[in-house]
């Protein structure tokens, strides 16, 4: 999840990190005030979960809190890359002497952090790097070192960028460990005409994997999610990803179901999710699973793919037929039990006898099966 310019703001201020004061209002007549705390002249900057803002007329200077109420009333609603600006931040201008790039970001292509950095900010990175890419250092960072003095210094010198920002970097590479980020990035971190280094501009994005331990940042956090039958997954604590098919998909243990996925392409039908239900398989999470599929539109049929281990098929079984006790079948069912006391499990839905419910003794076959029921509806 990204977060917004004033929220980066907040967690460099925490971590010793210097920042223009700012304040953040949704309302135009709220301006005014503001704008009269900070001092009377402010930057009016638009919050949006996109860069290039400034391109785009969302950042611009205000001379007085009248002006800043008329600004702000021109910013609020305006749309930035398809971002609609729902707040401004409020920031007192400071006079810019350089303007620098830094940031940290999860390298996947090198398996390690990279600090990127250059003493050419302000405008878009990406444009540097591809006009003048030795003026963008790249430097790895050890995970477990981090970003040390000598390490500071040697990015810094790397950069090109002024000694003073080397105790920055340290702090920017302490929001990025402990607030559980992916990415942090400066644009620009600037030298004040004052002498003073300062963030001015700033991107976080956290790992949403630790979305649990985020909640600070409130319902955002916990949803990442822009799908919202992922965001009904995720709300039942479901593994659910959503795909294009329209052959429903449950199965215990991710690497079963990504063979699943597999299978079922193989037949010519495209899978609809990616469903994990975990090594318990309970009712709850088996009726939990089917609601979230069932009410995907695009299902045509749903294949349920159990390898019985440590949590046996007549488990399995037993929770299936609970499950459909709770949730109406509405598409029909595949079922294939293999493994631990698969016959057992078997037999309980055989007594079962759900119209709908079918079962195949092998994954091939359920696949086939399932892929056709789908063509078939
Ligand atoms: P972005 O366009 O979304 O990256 O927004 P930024 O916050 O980075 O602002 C864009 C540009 O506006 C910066 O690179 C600065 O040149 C300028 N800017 C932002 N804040 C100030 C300020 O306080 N004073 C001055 N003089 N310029 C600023
Ligand atoms: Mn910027």
């Amino acid at each position: 999840m990204d977060l917004y310019e004033h929220q980066a703001r907040q967690l460099f201020a925490e971590h010793g990190m210097a920042v223009p004061e700012a304040e953040v209002i949704d309302r135009a007549a709220d301006a005014k005030e503001a704008a009269g705390r900070l001092g009377g002249r402010v930057v009016v900057k638009a919050q949006v979960k996109t860069g290039g803002r400034g391109k785009a007329g969302g950042v611009k200077i205000a001379a007085d809190p009248a002006a800043a109420e008329l600004t702000t009333r021109q910013i609020l609603g305006m749309d930035i890359k398809g971002h609609t600006v729902r707040a401004v931040m409020l920031a007192q201008p400071v006079d810019i002497e350089a303007e620098f790039y830094v940031s940290y970001v999860l390298d996947r292509a090198t398996g390690t952090f990279l600090a990127i950095a250059s003493a050419e900010g302000g405008m878009e990175i990406e444009e540097v790097a591809a006009t003048r890419p030795e003026a963008v250092a790249r430097i790895p960072i050890d995970p477990v070192e981090g970003v040390t003095e000598r390490k500071a210094a040697q990015i810094a010198a790397a950069a090109a960028l002024p000694p003073e920002a080397a105790p920055v970097l340290q702090r920017l590479w302490q929001v990025l460990t402990r607030e559980d980020a992916l990415l942090v990035e400066v644009n620009p971190l600037v030298r004040t005409v004052d002498g003073r280094i300062l963030a001015l501009d700033g991107k976080v994005t956290l790992d949403d994997n630790a979305g649990f331990r985020q909640a600070r940042w409130g319902a955002e956090a916990g949803d990442p999610h822009g799908d919202p039958l992922e965001a009904a997954a995720a709300a039942k604590g479901l593994n659910y990803v959503k795909l294009d098919g329209e052959v429903g998909i449950i199965g215990n243990g991710a690497g079963l179901v990504m063979s699943t996925l597999d299978v079922v392409a193989g037949c010519g039908a495209r899978p609809a999710n990616f469903l994990d239900i975990g090594g318990g398989a309970s009712a709850g999470i088996m009726a939990d699973g089917l609601s979230v599929i069932l009410s995907d539109p695009a299902v045509k049929s749903v294949f349920v793919n159990v390898f019985g281990g440590i949590t046996s098929c007549d488990a399995v079984a037993g929770g299936i037929v609970q499950a459909l006790r709770s949730v109406r079948l509405t598409k029909p069912l595949v079922v294939r039990l293999d493994g631990n006391n698969a016959a057992r499990g078997r037999a309980i839905l055989d007594a079962h006898a759900h119209p709908l419910v079918e079962q195949a003794t092998t994954m091939d076959g359920a696949a086939r099966r399932a892929a056709q029921l789908a063509d078939a509806a």
